[in-house]
């Protein structure tokens, strides 16, 4: 197996994460959960190999994921699960649509993701300048103090 291959198996499986619909990594990425300048640098993983956040994708066509313990939705806040069903599964239903859908990758975050961090007080989004303004250079950004979340 080619060297360049290893980036897209699951750290957890050890299989390949064949396409973007069932990326974890990218899953939490268009829910602004993953810093885009460490997407590339960021293990693959199969959404149901990381079934604390599967468990709220309620899709057509995803079999559910159950999980037991402390962080199991039977577990957990109704209102709370209610409410990261509605989330990650909108995450989920973009993933769907991504592929061919001709975006760059600065605009694959849900719309609402990304116009809360383009929204956030300058101080709290400097590692997202690049989503604001291109005009602003990797020089200033770095200088900038703070990180988002
Ligand atoms: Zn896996």
């Amino acid at each position: 197996m080619a060297l360049c291959d290893q980036g897209y198996l699951c750290d957890i499986c050890g299989l390949d994460v064949e396409t973007i619909d069932e990326s974890d990594l990218y899953l939490r990425y268009v829910l602004g959960e993953v810093d885009p300048e460490l997407l590339h640098v960021t293990q693959e993983r199969h959404i149901r190999c990381n079934p604390t956040l599967a468990q709220f994708v309620v899709a057509d066509g995803f079999e559910p994921v159950v999980i037991e313990g402390f962080f199991a939705k039977a577990n957990l806040d109704p209102q709370f699960v209610e409410e990261e069903e509605a989330r990650v599964t909108r995450g989920y239903h973009r993933l769907l649509v991504l592929p061919g859908s001709g975006l760059p990758l600065t605009e694959y975050m849900l719309p609402e993701v990304r116009s809360r961090w383009q929204t956030a007080p300058p101080e709290s989004r400097a590692g997202s300048a690049w989503l604001v303004s291109n005009s602003v250079s990797r020089a200033e950004v770095s200088e900038l103090p703070g990180q988002p979340l």
